[in-house]
């Protein structure tokens, strides 16, 4: 992977540690990558003197600069071998500020990939006390008689590169650098064909870790393309690059479609517990907002965790949340959107002041007293909290009587979930030479409209994932109420 990139390993010594007031004294650049192997070292004039401090510590005296190229002399040669490469210095937000203040002022903006090997140093070697150059140069057995010259300090970081590639191996080595430089990476552990293995079809995967530790739980449109995501952006020391760096092979299981591989999912997740998915935890955690009226015909919020037990046959109105803190902040968004006011929703907490349009009003005009609502404003006011929520209202069941929910992946996959009041009360398979339905799991007794309806009486727990879910699918896949039920099957849809 990195075999098609170039590196400019570069360092610079410089006058003082501001990129914005002080000057390049000298720059080394080594370019490697693909053919290219060079090197270039130059002491600049810095139209300065040299403080005696940088000098004690470089050996660079004002005196050995005078009469050096400019900056200006070698900033076109300079940029022809950095435009283009990766830049990689140690501290390299250091020598990649002094590059972009210098090439601004020839209106050159300079913005490279940037691979910083202080920070690759601290990654591969944790346990190293120090990460300093001198220190791994120490570390590695890499002597040099200079210090802090430039080309002596890219010769290190070039020794450290050496080693770290050797000592780790190349694909370790790769995939450390790949998420310094925030490019796809694969875990080391796994090879372009593992991922090719993958199917491009729904179902759902697992992630697991050097023990078989279950990291990651997830659904897919294409297992082989969102597998794939995870490793295509994990930057530095982001969630997504800590979940990559542990995995380590991948598990995963072909569906009928996205609504099973969601329903195989929460049912998954109700006894695995993924240990680097948080919104896993989420799951089961689902609230409500009740629109209640007060004694002055005002419509007013009430948070309540939880669902409530007979939502489908009450027909009060009430917005579905998946937790409670989303709900918190969905309700303030949607209270700004439709500048609705949060007082007369009685959700403020203590201390939290409403900004909306009539508040900032009245503390203004009256020092906070609010007016009192009339019956009119009232009537208003519900009409547009209606407005609000309308996305996040539970909606009514749509059918009289169970369904079935028939979903088909066109390569042999398919299952039928009965579903009714947007409970889930199981999912079959097909079994075309008995002609009936069967549960998904063992040969139990085939699933007759009868027992169908008999299942659907007993009480099921409505969760609030399988509610989106359906809703989700609701207009994409077959719905059969089950007094219409016929099974319209090819040949190509039977498991
Ligand atoms: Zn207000």
């Amino acid at each position: 992977m990195l075999g098609n990139y170039r590196f400019a390993l570069v360092d610079l010594e410089t006058t003082g540690g501001q990129a914005s007031q002080d000057h390049i004294m000298e720059v080394a650049v080594r370019v490697v990558g693909g053919e290219v192997d060079l090197e270039w070292e130059s002491l600049i004039d810095p139209l300065c003197s040299v403080p005696s401090f940088i000098q004690s510590l470089t050996g660079i005296s004002s005196s050995m600069l005078r009469g050096k190229p400019r900056f200006a002399d070698v900033q076109e040669l300079l940029w022809s071998y950095l435009d283009d490469a990766i830049l990689v210095a140690h501290n390299a937000r250091f020598d990649a500020g002094f590059l972009r203040a210098n090439f601004a002022r020839y209106g050159r903006d300079y913005q490279p990939r940037v691979l910083c090997t202080l920070k690759l140093a601290r990654t591969l070697y944790p346990d190293w006390p120090k990460h300093g150059l001198e220190a791994i140069c120490e570390r590695i057995g890499f002597y040099s008689e200079v210090h802090h010259r430039a080309m002596a300090d890219v010769d290190a970081m070039k020794a450290f590169l050496d080693y770290a590639r050797a000592d780790k191996g190349e694909a370790v080595f790769n995939f450390e650098v790949g998420l310094l430089l925030g490019m796809p990476v694969l875990p080391p552990s796994m090879s372009q064909a593992d991922i090719d293995a993958i199917p491009c079809q729904a179902g759902i995967y697992r992630l697991l870790g050097e023990a078989g530790e279950l990291l990651y739980l997830g659904t897919a449109r294409s297992l082989q393309e969102q597998v794939l995501s995870h490793f295509e952006n994990p930057t530095g020391d982001s969630k997504a690059a800590k979940l990559v760096r542990r995995v380590d092979s991948v598990q995963w299981q072909v569906l009928a479609g996205e609504l099973s591989a969601g329903l195989h999912l929460s049912a998954a997740l109700r006894h695995e517990k993924p240990l680097l998915q948080r919104r896993a935890k989420a799951l089961g955690k689902a609230c409500c907002v009740r629109f209640i009226t007060d004694d002055r015909g005002e419509l007013q919020l009430r948070l309540r965790s939880g669902l409530p037990a007979n939502i489908a046959s009450t027909g009060e109105s009430v917005a579905l949340f998946r937790e409670r803190k989303h709900a918190k902040t969905r309700i303030r968004e949607l209270a700004k959107e439709h500048q609705l006011c949060l007082r007369r929703l009685a959700v403020l907490v203590e201390g939290e002041l409403c900004e909306c349009g009539a508040c900032i009003l009245t503390a203004e005009k009256f020092g906070g007293s609010p007016l009192a609502p009339t019956a009119e404003t009232a009537a208003d006011f519900s009409a547009q909290v209606k407005v609000a929520f309308a996305g996040y209202l539970y909606a009514p069941w749509p059918f009289a009587e169970p369904v079935l929910v028939h979903e088909d992946n066109g390569a042999g996959r398919s299952e039928w979930h009965l579903v009714h009041d947007w409970r889930h009360f199981g999912s079959f398979r097909w079994d075309a030479e008995r002609g009936q339905l069967f549960e998904l799991s063992g040969e139990a007794k085939p699933l007759d409209l009868a027992a169908a309806r008999r299942i659907c009486d007993q009480t099921q727990e409505f969760r609030y994932e399988h509610y989106r879910l359906f809703r989700a699918f609701q207009h994409d896949l077959a719905w059969q109420p089950l007094s219409q039920f016929n099974v319209a099957i090819s040949d190509d849809c039977v498991t």
